[in-house]
């Protein structure tokens, strides 16, 4: 049990905590699942890119998938090897491109044929042959949230086989490229396994028909996307995960890379929030925290659903809204929730806010962003400071 009245005293609210031990466990389950086959996890770095979450999870040996050069070097500063990094996203920069070229990551996952020419004219330019995998977009409805579905031809990311299967046979004939892996994501928070399993099964075909031409793809890159509980979905095993995957993979001798992100810290990470005051508003109670959406922004972006809870208060419940003090409508964690009668500086806990928590945190309401705490082994320790007015203007010049 982890002692939040204890946190919040110690490190004042609002707060992110993070228990380690939780993130060592979700890693260990999913890399035993896959262990039938060489794997690599490829954390997704942009889930929760804190130095000491890299630290933890290079320490159990995870690479890194990446979706911007920040987050390329993140990975490199926490110690996770270069061969063990990919560089994923629909838009990169050509200092980007450059940047992971001369970095001599592990591949480049290419989104569009276009993109391929950058990369291509790049590395000639540096004399490089770019190791490169394409991401196929195999058309699947992952069943998921529209705004986090993705493997859909009406998203955005990916190419169609057709088009994926010319990328690699130019890529096959250049100086320049180096296809050495392929990659699919379908989406995020996937609870079903058939639409997994579909997408497999239809980049485990083409994988087939490039290598009988002799394309050597060597990664079998699946994305990520492993959902978990905020409520009361129904979660897919890691072992099922891994074997629906393996059953599509029959005669192929690849590593297959998977990249999940919410899977290993979303559990673990908890917002700490101090209650501020209660208000009533004509039939509706409110409960309005010192968190805001610029904290924590799911609920606000996605209408997610997030566990609440008042430390140490039962009874007495009733509906109300928990708001923050942002000047947005949008600004709510959690609405028609039945929650006991709250008082000034009672600690509410926000569960699940692992990923996609701090990272999507801006200073909207000029709100410097909140602290980060780790807990492991029992012991806890700050692994980002809150920060002060100074570091909101630190950037801002000739106002004076
Ligand atoms: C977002 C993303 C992931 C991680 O998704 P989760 O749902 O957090 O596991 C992995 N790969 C790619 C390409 C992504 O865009």
């Amino acid at each position: 049990m982890i002692d939040f009245k204890n946190l919040a005293k110690k490190y004042d609210t609002p707060l992110y905590v993070y228990d380690f031990d939780l993130i060592e466990n979700n890693f260990k389950d999913l890399k035993e699942a896959f262990k039938a086959r060489k794997s690599l996890i490829c954390y997704a770095v942009k889930a929760n890119s804190n130095l000491s979450v890299l630290k933890k999870l290079n320490s159990l040996g995870s690479g890194a998938d990446c979706v911007s050069i920040g987050e390329i070097k993140r990975a490199l500063l926490a110690g996770i090897p270069k061969y063990k990094i990919v560089f994923s996203g629909v838009g990169k920069k050509d200092s980007e491109i450059e940047e992971a070229l001369k970095l001599d990551i592990l591949f480049i996952n290419l989104e569009s044929e276009a993109e391929m020419l950058r990369v291509e004219e790049i590395a000639r330019k540096l004399g490089k042959k770019a190791r490169i995998s394409i991401r196929v977009n195999p058309n699947i409805d992952p069943k998921t949230h529209p705004y986090i579905s993705t493997g859909l031809h009406e998203n955005k990311f990916g190419v169609e086989i057709d088009v994926a299967k010319r990328m690699y046979l130019k890529a096959h004939r250049s100086s320049f490229l180096e296809p050495v892996g392929i990659h699919f994501h379908i989406g995020s928070q996937l609870t079903e396994l058939e639409p997994i399993k579909e997408a497999s099964q239809i980049v485990a075909d083409l994988t087939k028909s490039l290598i009988k031409i002799g394309i050597d793809i060597k990664f079998f890159d699946v994305g990520g996307g492993l959902g978990i509980k905020y409520k009361d979905e129904k979660t897919i095993k890691p072992y099922d995960y891994a074997q629906a995957i393996f059953s599509t993979l029959k005669g192929l001798d690849v590593t297959v890379v998977c990249e999940p992100g919410r899977f290993l810290v979303g559990n673990a990470g908890y917002f700490l929030t101090k209650v501020l005051y209660e208000k009533i508003s004509g039939k509706k109670r409110f409960i309005i925290v010192d968190g805001g959406m610029n904290d924590l922004l799911r609920p606000s972006l996605y209408n997610a659903y997030h566990r609440v809870e008042v430390v140490g208060k039962k009874g007495d419940e009733s509906l109300a809204d928990v708001v923050g003090p942002v000047c947005e409508s949008g600004d709510f964690f959690a609405k028609d929730r039945l929650l006991p009668k709250t008082e000034h500086n009672d600690l509410i806990v926000i569960y699940s806010a692992g990923a996609y928590g701090f990272v999507m945190s801006s200073n909207y309401n000029s709100r410097p962003r909140v602290a980060e705490v780790a807990i492991e082994n029992k012991n806890d320790r700050i692994i980002r400071q809150r920060e002060s007015f100074e570091d909101l203007i630190a950037k801002e010049v000739d106002f004076i």
